[in-house]
């Protein structure tokens, strides 16, 4: 057995991992739905789920452990986009798909053990809406078909409400055929020009919830170990995943850890498409790198809010370039490092990244072994996934200084300093500093280095 602690929302408690199964580790994450560039916000999800999975892979094995991340490739906004663009369907699922896992690689995230599409276990979701109605969980009313949440004893377990307190609303859509609003649908029938598959309720397409349901129990089974999302996926997302596959398989449980992380904000407000505030993953990772943007992604602890700002990235890139004064291209794998027991501890990353400056420090002082286990541990993280050529490139074409520039300002601040005005000087050497150029003043000349 291991130490791994994490927060299960289910029960509001920071528990023990205990597997269901060792030598097969079960986790399943909510995947993007592939209507627009996915934004910084989603990569947050992205990086926590991986670096999870990366976890559990050191501690039960590389191949004990299985990671399912769905894509969503049917849904009302995939439909409304294409019809705004006058794009085919599959044009824009194919796009965002190919935009996510170039964000994906570049964010060196691992690639999961499957990644299953909605439209290819339609089928699948026809049988269990088949199923749920049989056993009188689910309803059929003008082509819909509905769950009904009054069947499920448990339903607002998950999100700690009453189905009371719950609202309809925000993703919950408000339809007169339902008997309860919170009831969500299964099957809805589709347009005529809109894609839709044949089903015993005439041509239609699923409801979200359901494809998660689905393709969790084909890959993972009907209990397994971990479920994850970011936080607004609580409800009703998951605590309908629950309803469904509970319901349908007499259990009590569909996963026995239910984790979320916290929101991406810009400005104090969650980063979403709706409030337009975002960033796309690919457009932080152009001005910044994908190593900067995953370091300050890991910067906060999961659960706790991330705000989004210039400062954060500046602050990763000085980190970097720092820490890649002692990159190694060749190590050998050391089995456990100083820093591990801080992932174990709910993926404390604030507590990680600060002992890893401390490895650096020790480290810096030139001792071999402590140099490969400063690589270790940076790269246990996803950090040090570009060698330092490349790292270097990054940092001179992020100088956004030409050379020309650059010894203007040094001129400037040495006619600055021989009139005595070292306030200037202080502050041209700081301007400098900013840009990624480090200046050093010589005996009789001034030396300039990218940092
Ligand atoms: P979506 O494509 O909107 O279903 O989102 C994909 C994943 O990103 C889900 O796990 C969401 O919870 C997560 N997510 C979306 N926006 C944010 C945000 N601003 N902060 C953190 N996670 C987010
Ligand atoms: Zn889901």
């Amino acid at each position: 057995m291991t130490n791994l602690k994490i927060s299960n929302t289910l029960t509001r408690t920071k528990e023990l991992f205990k597997p269901i199964d060792s030598k097969n580790i079960t986790m399943y994450a909510c995947g993007p739905t592939v209507y627009d560039s996915p934004h910084v916000g989603n990569a947050r999800s992205l990086v926590i789920f991986d670096l999870l999975f990366r976890v559990l892979k050191k501690l039960y094995g590389e191949k004990n452990v299985t990671y399912v991340r769905n894509i969503t490739d049917i849904d009302d906004k995939i439909i409304d986009i294409a019809k705004e663009k006058k794009l085919q369907i599959d044009q824009v699922t194919t796009n965002i798909t190919k935009e996510f896992h170039l964000a994906c690689n570049l964010l060196n995230c691992l690639k999961p053990t499957f990644e299953p599409k909605a439209t290819e276990h339609v089928n699948e979701m026809i049988k269990m809406t088949e199923s749920l109605i049989k056993k009188g969980f689910a309803y059929v009313n003008e082509d819909h078909v509905y769950f009904a949440i009054s069947t499920y004893k448990n339903y607002g377990k998950l999100s700690n409400k009453k189905p009371n307190d719950l609202k309809a609303g925000k993703r919950v859509e408000i339809s007169n055929l339902k008997k309860n609003p919170l009831d969500f649908v299964l099957w809805k029938p589709s347009e005529e020009n809109d894609p839709g598959w044949n089903s015993p309720w005439g041509r239609g397409r699923p409801g979200w919830h359901l494809e998660c349901s689905v393709m969790s129990e084909k890959y993972l089974g009907k209990i397994f170990d971990i479920h994850g999302g970011g936080l607004d996926l609580i409800f009703p997302h998951h605590e309908n995943e629950i309803a469904q596959t509970c319901c349908n398989n007499s259990n009590e449980k569909m996963a026995n850890y239910w984790v979320h992380n916290g929101f991406l904000n810009m400005g104090k407000e969650k980063m979403s498409k709706s409030l337009g505030n975002i960033i796309s993953i690919n457009s932080a990772i152009e001005e910044y790198n994908g190593q900067v943007v995953r370091l300050a992604l890991l910067s906060s602890h999961y659960r706790q809010p991330l705000d989004w700002n210039k400062d954060l990235l500046e602050q990763q890139k000085k980190t970097l370039n720092k820490w890649y004064s002692l990159y190694q291209d060749q190590i050998y794998l050391e089995k456990s490092n100083d820093c591990f027991d801080y992932l174990l501890d709910d993926l404390n990353t604030p507590g990680y990244i600060s002992k890893l400056h401390e490895l650096y420090n020790d480290a810096s002082k030139g001792d071999e072994n402590k140099k490969n286990s400063f690589n270790n541990a940076c790269r246990l993280i996803g950090i040090f996934n570009e060698n330092e050529i490349k790292w270097n490139k990054y940092k001179k074409k992020s100088v956004k200084l030409t050379e020309k520039s650059i010894m203007v300002k040094i001129n400037e601040r040495l006619v600055a300093r021989e009139k005595g005005d070292f306030e200037l000087a202080d502050k041209i050497r700081n301007e400098l500093d900013q840009e990624g150029v480090l200046i050093e003043d010589k005996k009789n000349k001034t030396e300039w280095k990218y940092k």
